[in-house]
């Protein structure tokens, strides 16, 4: 008999249809004796809409208000699929993130899960019920409702599997599993069988969705192996898991994107030392993070320009801020462009395969396009392209690294 924590991501319980479609995948666990901790998203599109009527209110819409208002699409799933178990003869209950308790550090909106208590959920899966715990939602020390990061309840899954120790942890999702690109998108994308955690990390880090990268890293920092997979077929997924179990046949594992990004460059700045950490402190205690960072030689060694890109949702925030540090940090002139994305090939395979960096930068300037940032780590190289670049720079790169 296993202890298994199954989780269904938005799609999969995007409808009252979906909602007893995934109570049927449960009641095939069920048959076979396993104990089920189930966890659910709210219906897709649900958490956006609440955003969305959140910001009618205010763009500035008090975050503890905005907790209680986010969380309540995963209770309202939570419920209706307890209710489509019910249905079908089998006993289950939800346990909101309050009742268990799952507790949260952090500040609002984007908390960590640091604990949570299992006797409740242990003494009724033990009774042959099946646990339903919205995913996203914990509360805090305060007792205040929090919800960890958008895309979270892949983590609230994780920090399940790792605390309930359980068997098994899938992740049910809208496509068959993880794939070199986005495969809704690029129709040219495979399925990848296994996939270790580090590359996953980069992958999810890096713009693919399909799993939150919190989470994948709680899975790699305990070792606790997560298997994506469909809703919607049976066929087997990917197996996330150690790179001890990979074979590398491959130079690069997958190709990702991101629209979430945008530039800054700030002209004729002072090159003198501290003046980057001056730049970057402020910023960094309004919780901006800064990615790609690069510095130019100073011709005159008394100035230089720096370029560096951010999340886009920050570009307006950043440039006040840095603005207002200006008698700190001088400069000529601050320009930026938010019309600009990331696209990151990633694979353990380049650590042991010379000449992947000129092959990927060829391969775009084959396509015309202009490389604007470059970052790179022992298994991913980043660079920042025009927006407009996209949709080209992904295909080629799928197919200059034989992933198509
Ligand atoms: P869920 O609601 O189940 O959590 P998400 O929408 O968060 O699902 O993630 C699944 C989506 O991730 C897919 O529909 C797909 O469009 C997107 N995606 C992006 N990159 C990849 C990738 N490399 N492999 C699989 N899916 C990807
Ligand atoms: N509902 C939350 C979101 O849309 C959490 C999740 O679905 O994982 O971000
Ligand atoms: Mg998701």
């Amino acid at each position: 008999m296993a202890k298994i924590v199954i989780k269904f991501g938005g799609t999969s319980v995007g409808s009252i249809e979906r909602i007893i479609a995934a109570a049927k995948i449960i009641k095939r666990k069920v048959d076979k004796n396993d104990k089920i901790i189930v966890v659910v998203s709210a219906m897709a599109g649900k958490t956006n809409d609440l955003v969305r009527q959140s910001q009618k209110i205010s763009k500035n819409f008090n975050k503890r208000e905005l907790d209680v208002l986010l969380s309540s699409g995963e209770q309202v799933t939570s419920a209706l699929l307890a209710g489509a178990l019910e249905e079908c003869g089998i006993k289950a209950k939800s346990f909101m993130g309050w009742q268990i308790p799952i507790l949260t550090d952090g500040e609002h909106n984007n908390s960590r899960i640091i604990n949570m208590h299992v006797g409740k959920i242990n003494r009724y899966i033990s009774k042959k019920g099946v646990a339903i715990i919205p995913g996203f939602q914990g509360i805090s020390n305060e007792a205040d409702i929090t919800t960890i990061g958008r895309g979270g309840s892949d983590a609230t899954a994780v920090s399940i599997a790792k605390v309930f120790k359980t068997d098994e942890c899938e992740i049910y999702t809208d496509v068959e599993g993880v794939y070199s690109t986005d495969p809704k998108h690029f129709p040219k994308a495979k399925k990848i069988k296994k996939i270790s955690y580090e590359e996953m990390l980069e992958m999810s880090s890096l713009g693919a969705k399909v799993m939150q990268s919190s989470a994948v890293q709680t899975a790699m920092m305990y070792d606790l192996p997560l298997h994506v997979r469909s809703t919607f077929s049976s066929a087997e997924g990917t197996k996330i898991f150690g790179s001890e179990n990979i074979d590398y046949s491959k130079t690069i594992t997958g190709v990702t994107y991101s629209k979430d990004e945008a530039k800054i460059t700030l002209l004729d700045v002072q090159d003198k030392p501290g003046v980057a950490a001056d730049i970057f402190e402020p910023l960094g205690k309004n919780s901006i993070n800064v990615d790609m960072v690069i510095q130019n030689i100073s011709p005159d060694g008394k100035s230089t320009d720096l370029t560096f890109t951010i999340k886009r949702s920050d570009l307006i925030k950043t440039t006040k801020i840095i603005k207002l540090n200006k008698k700190k940090v001088r400069f000529k002139s601050l320009s930026s462009n938010k019309k600009v994305s990331k696209i990151s090939i990633i694979g353990a395979g380049m650590i042991t395969t010379p000449g992947v960096t000129y092959k990927m930068f060829r391969a775009l300037a084959q396509e015309k396009i202009n490389i604007l940032a470059i970052s790179t780590s022992e298994i991913k190289i980043s660079v920042i392209i025009n927006e407009a670049d996209t949709t080209n720079a992904v295909k080629k790169l799928h197919t200059v690294f034989n992933l198509d």
